[in-house]
């Protein structure tokens, strides 16, 4: 049994940590940089040790100070979260050879899955269907024109080590071929120190569903259902929801029944999402496998009730599947939908927003969970992803949970760095969403009515300030201003 953990991560998914290991008495290790020694991961864990300075490589993904942090406080075991050291097989190996459990599964699932090619040939081996396309070694321009011309266009160029979009580009004729393959080539080795690519047959309008595997170290695997996450920009994930919306149940089923034979295949351990994408035609191909926590994890944990950390610690220590479902069949009961707050200005091109967040405050009410990382007075940097929160909503239908979540949104207060609450609330609203026709383009064809952050702001400081200077007359300000208007 784990008795004390360390979370080798920050933020809300530091934080999210903590609360499982509170409620299961298992004592918690935060670590922390410069830019994070007030954060609320540090205050609400039993010891923190601080890992060096704001830059991720100097502290978040310093395996040697991370290690001495473990040494130091004797932590028997790890939660990478996600990013950071999440996927990197040296940090997992360095943990193995230390004795010490990693949350996560093996570093050699890890190094499989994260190594694009290899996990598409793995997986096509198993009979998981691949988008088709080239994976070949063969790296000559002249050579992937030429496999280009055979796919046939659209396609899209991919970087074998990307992640996050990076390295991506989509093509539609041949004469665009030789300057998106320089393009994808130069972002690969910028981000990735790899400039190695491979191609793929570009899915029109497709959507991108995901299903939640998990893995006992006895040979078990099952699903959990699968997510929607077709609500991207630039192929950045905004909205997620579970169930996906006009899914026909034999192709949910289908999808599901796919992701654990992938699983499967490479003796998965631990939580693991497999992705794929969905044509408009009903054919179902896999993208990749994430070998960690999703940042949208919440989602199946309200249509499940399920901890997914609290089977994360329990496989780890060993425990079968069948001992954490006890029995029972784990089904899908309701509507979750998750939706990101950023502090990023939608009117401003989605340029991150930084600085301290002067005022902070969600809503409390049923069936919405909060995940965040911040507090009243803690601030944005440029050191690390600029998500404020989490905020996922719960509904009977998935009606009822777009409703809650969208005005649990509007009735969230901000101030101080632009945020994208508007624009989620935007989305939404809108019409062709709340009739789940939605797919990966949604937000670059259709647009999205909101009002500017920064104009809100304004009307709120005015308001603020007009109610200071009425002092006691100003209770009718605030009649004014409505419900479900200005906060
Ligand atoms: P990354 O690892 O960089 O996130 P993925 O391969 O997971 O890259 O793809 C991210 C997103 O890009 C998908 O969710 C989907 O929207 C889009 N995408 C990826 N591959 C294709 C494809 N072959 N056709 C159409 N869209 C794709």
């Amino acid at each position: 049994m784990i008795s004390k953990l360390l979370i080798a991560n920050r933020g809300e998914i530091a934080v999210r940590v903590i609360r499982t290991c509170k409620k299961l008495g298992i004592k918690t290790v935060a670590v922390y940089s410069d830019a994070d020694q007030d954060s609320p991961h540090v205050k609400l864990a039993d010891e923190s040790v601080y890992v060096g300075e704001p830059s991720p490589s100097s502290s978040y993904l310093n395996i040697p100070n991370i290690l001495e942090a473990i040494r130091k406080t004797k932590a028997e075991a790890v939660h990478p979260g996600y990013g950071f050291l999440s996927e990197k097989q040296e940090f997992a190996k360095a943990l193995e050879k230390e004795g010490i459990l990693f949350l996560g599964p093996t570093p050699e699932s890890m190094e499989l899955m994260g190594d694009k090619i290899n996990s598409r040939i793995k997986m096509e081996a198993a009979g998981v269907p691949v988008v088709p396309g080239y994976n070949g070694q063969n790296q000559d321009p002249k050579n992937l024109e030429k496999e280009a011309q055979r796919i046939g266009y659209p396609l899209m160029i991919k970087a074998t080590a990307g992640g996050g979009g990076k390295g991506m580009k989509r093509v539609y004729k041949p004469e665009e071929f030789h300057s998106s393959l320089e393009s994808a080539q130069r972002e690969a080795q910028k981000a990735f120190g790899d400039g190695t690519v491979f191609i793929e047959k570009y899915i029109e309008t497709p959507r991108h569903i995901e299903v939640q595997v998990f893995g006992d170290k006895h040979g078990n695997v099952m699903h959990l259902f699968e997510r929607e996450c077709s609500i991207q920009r630039r192929h950045q994930k905004v909205i997620e929801e579970s169930p996906a919306p006009n899914l026909p149940e034999k192709l949910r089923d289908e999808i599901c029944q796919v992701a654990v034979k992938a699983a499967q295949s490479i003796h998965y351990i631990g939580a693991g999402t497999v992705e794929f994408i969905l044509g408009k035609d009903g054919k179902f191909y896999f993208l990749e496998m994430n070998t960690r926590l999703q940042v949208e994890h919440p989602v199946t944990e309200y249509i499940t009730g399920q901890d997914l950390v609290e089977w994360q610690i329990r496989v780890a220590e060993g425990k079968k599947l069948s001992e954490l479902t006890q029995g029972k069949e784990i089904t899908q009961n309701g509507h979750a939908i998750e939706a990101r707050i950023y502090a990023e200005d939608p009117e401003n091109n989605f340029l991150p927003s930084t600085g301290i967040l002067e005022y902070i405050e969600f809503p409390d009410r049923e069936f919405l969970r909060v995940d965040t990382g911040v507090e009243t007075g803690s601030s944005i940097t440029v050191f690390y992803d600029p998500m404020i929160a989490k905020m996922i909503s719960w509904g009977k239908t998935r009606e009822e949970a777009a409703t809650r979540l969208r005005e649990s949104i509007d009735s969230t207060v901000i101030f101080g760095p632009v945020t994208n609450t508007f624009y989620l609330s935007g989305i939404l609203s809108h019409d062709e969403f709340k009739k789940g026709l939605t797919h990966t383009h949604f937000l670059e064809e259709q647009t999205i009515a909101f009002t500017p952050d920064r104009e809100i702001q304004a009307d709120a400081f005015s308001f603020a300030a007009a109610a200071l200077s009425e002092k006691k007359k100003s209770s009718g300000i605030w009649e004014a201003v409505g419900p479900g208007g200005l906060w």
